[in-house]
C-alpha cells in the first residue's frame, strides 16, 4: 500500500512549478522525437502483415526487417540488427565486441572503466572467455573533470595502434556526469581527424530520445542498447540493438547467429507486434521518465540530499543520482519505490550478489518485464557514498507516486 507523508503533497506542488520550464523542454524534444518515429513507420508502409511472426530459421521475416529499416532511420543508421536473440544490452555490447576485435588488436575506453557488466567480457575480471583471453588488448583513459581527456587520447590515437574506442554515455554506478551529444561530437571529431579507421562504438544505454539527435549523426560509427530499457518502450519483452555502419552490422549479425547467415535468420516468434509497439511509444516514456527524474531532483534536492543532475541540468540520459551518504537510507528509498510499484509491491528487495556486479547491489523493480529499468526502477551497489541511480517510469504519475512513497518510506 501506499504510505506518502501528506507534508509531501505541498512540497511537491512547490516542486512542480519550479520545474515547469524543464518539463517544457522535455516535450519539444517529444515531439521532435515522436514526428521520427511515426515517419520512419509511414516510410516503411507499416501495416497489420508485419505484426506477423516466424519459426525455425526465419527467413523472409518482412516484420523483422522492417522493424530494423525503422530503428535504422530514426537513428540515423546504414543499417541495424534488432533482435530478441541478443538478451539485452550486455549481450549485444559483447556481440559487438567479439564481432570487431580479432586477436592482436587493442579496445581502448575513453571514459573509464565500463559498465560493470562489461568487466568480464573484457577480461577486467578474469573469465575463460573473455576478450583477452582470445589476446584483445584493453587500456583506458578515464575522463578528466566529467569530460573527455583529450590531451590523453590525441597522444595514445596517434602513437598506438587501437582498434575499436569505446566510449560510454550514461555513468552506470560510477559518480561522473553523463555525455551530452556535443560532447560526443567534439571527443569524435578529434579521433576522426587523426585516424579514420578506429571504429567508434557508443554505449547508448539509457541514452536514447533524450536529446533529439543520435550519436551516429555526430560520427560514431556503431551505435548500442538495450530493449529493456528506452527504445524498448516499456512493450519489447527483450532484446537489443546495433545500429550503424551497414559493414559493422553486418560484422556484428554474423557474430550473433553464423558467418554466411547474418541477419537473414532469426524467428520473431511472434514478438514483432511487441517491438513495434515499444518503439512507437519510446519518445512518450522516455519523456515521462525524464520528468519523473526531474520531479525527484527537485525534490529531494530541497529536502537536503545532494542529486546529480540536478533538475535543471542538461540531461544525456534518464538516470537520476541521490547521494544518500548512509546504506539504510538508500536501501529504504529503494524498497520505498518497490512499494510503491504495481508489480511485486508487496515483495521487499534486499541487497544481493548479483552476477556479473562487484559490490552487492539492491535493485527495485516492480516491472512488467523482468529488470526492466524504463519502468520505474532504483538500484544502486551498497558502497559508499550510498548513492541510488533511479530511473524510469512509463508515465510521470507513477513515477511521482512512487517517488513520494520512496521518501515517506525513509
Ligand atoms: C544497462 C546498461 C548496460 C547493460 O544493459 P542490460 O540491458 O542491462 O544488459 C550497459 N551499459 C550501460 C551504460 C547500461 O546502463
Amino acid at each position: 500500500m501506499l504510505k506518502i507523508d501528506t507534508r509531501l503533497i505541498e512540497l511537491s506542488k512547490e516542486v512542480e512549478k519550479e520545474i515547469k520550464e524543464q518539463i517544457d523542454l522535455v516535450d519539444q524534444n517529444c515531439m521532435i522525437n515522436s514526428r521520427k518515429v511515426l515517419e520512419a513507420f509511414q516510410e516503411n508502409k507499416i501495416s497489420d502483415v508485419h505484426f506477423g511472426s516466424t519459426t525455425g530459421y526465419g527467413y523472409g521475416d518482412i516484420g523483422r526487417e522492417s522493424i530494423e529499416k525503422i530503428f535504422a532511420k530514426v537513428l540515423g543508421a546504414e543499417d541495424s540488427l534488432v533482435r530478441s536473440q541478443f538478451i539485452s544490452g550486455t549481450h549485444a555490447l559483447t556481440v559487438a565486441l567479439f564481432a570487431f576485435l580479432r586477436p592482436g588488436d587493442t579496445l581502448l575506453s575513453i571514459t573509464g572503466k565500463p559498465y560493470d557488466t562489461l568487466d568480464e567480457i573484457i577480461g577486467i575480471v578474469p573469465n575463460n572467455s573473455s576478450l583477452k583471453s582470445f589476446n584483445v588488448n584493453y587500456e583506458q583513459i578515464d575522463l578528466k573533470e566529467n569530460d573527455f581527456n583529450y590531451e590523453e587520447i590525441e597522444k595514445i590515437v596517434k602513437h598506438s595502434n587501437i582498434k575499436v574506442i569505446e566510449i560510454q554515455r550514461s555513468k552506470g554506478y560510477s559518480t561522473r556526469e553523463s555525455l551530452c551529444i556535443d560532447k560526443l561530437e567534439k571527443v569524435i571529431k578529434l579521433i576522426k581527424s587523426i585516424n579514420k579507421e578506429i571504429i567508434i562504438m557508443i554505449d547508448n544505454c539509457y541514452c536514447e530520445f533524450v536529446e533529439t539527435i543520435s550519436p551516429l549523426e555526430v560520427g560514431a560509427d556503431v551505435i548500442v542498447g538495450s530493449l529493456i530499457k528506452n527504445l524498448g518502450g516499456g512493450i519489447a519483452p527483450n532484446g537489443a540493438y546495433i545500429a550503424g555502419r551497414k559493414d559493422l552490422v553486418e560484422l556484428a549479425a554474423e557474430r550473433l547467429t553464423a558467418p554466411g547467415q547474418g541477419k537473414e535468420v532469426g524467428p520473431t516468434l511472434g514478438i514483432n507486434k511487441s517491438i513495434l509497439q515499444g518503439i512507437y511509444m519510446a519518445p512518450s516514456v522516455v519523456a515521462n521518465s525524464l520528468k519523473t527524474a526531474i520531479f525527484a531532483s527537485c525534490m529531494l534536492e530541497k529536502l537536503g540530499y545532494k542529486v546529480s543532475p540536478k533538475f535543471n541540468d542538461k540531461r544525456a540520459d534518464i538516470v537520476q543520482n541521490i547521494e544518500f551518504g548512509e546504506a539504510d537510507k538508500l536501501i529504504k528509498y529503494c524498497q520505498g519505490i518497490q512499494m510503491g510499484s504495481a508489480i511485486d509491491s508487496n515483495s521487499i528487495p534486499e541487497p544481493w550478489d548479483m552476477p556479473g556486479y562487484n559490490d552487492k547491489i539492491i535493485m527495485a523493480s516492480g516491472s512488467f518485464t523482468q529488470g526492466s529499468s524504463i519502468e520505474i526502477s532504483c538500484d544502486g551497489p551498497i558502497r559508499p557514498p550510498y548513492i541510488a541511480y533511479m530511473q524510469g517510469s512509463l508515465t510521470y504519475e507513477y513515477g511521482k507516486l512512487a517517488v513520494l512513497n520512496a521518501i515517506s518510506n525513509m
